[in-house]
């Protein structure tokens, strides 16, 4: 499958890893937006927040967790942070495998569009 994250997953391409079990991983942005910038991502190749499946409630409600668990681990959590889903063509996704943008550790602006 010609998917960058699923090449991340299986370790063909490199990538700067905080968390990993056997559903989910999470490693930094390689263009990051904010001193903060983690991406949290199903192993399970799903394209789009679309395309999540009620199979697939427990598995989103984890990614929720790790993400959680990772803004405390990196001292963002009571200075605050931003979890961001990008959803097709208008919504600014790029990669179409599933991802949550974890950012934080600045003041980052008010959300226009
Ligand atoms: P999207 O716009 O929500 O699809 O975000 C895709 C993100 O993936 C962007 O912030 C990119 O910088 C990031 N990205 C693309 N390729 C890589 C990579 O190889 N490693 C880490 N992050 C990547």
């Amino acid at each position: 499958m010609d998917c960058i994250f699923c090449k991340i997953i299986e370790g063909s391409i490199p990538s700067k890893k905080v968390f990993e079990n056997e559903r989910i991983i999470a490693f930094h942005d390689i263009q990051p937006a904010a001193p903060v910038h983690i991406l949290i991502i199903p192993k399970k190749h799903i394209p789009t927040m679309n395309d999540v499946a009620a199979e697939d409630d427990a598995l989103v409600a984890e990614i929720f967790t790790v993400a959680r668990q990772i803004a405390k681990e990196q001292g963002i959590d009571e200075t605050g942070y931003r979890l961001v889903n990008n959803c097709n063509s208008e919504g600014g996704q790029v990669v179409y495998h599933l991802h949550i943008h974890l950012l934080g550790g600045k003041k980052l602006s008010t959300l226009v569009g």
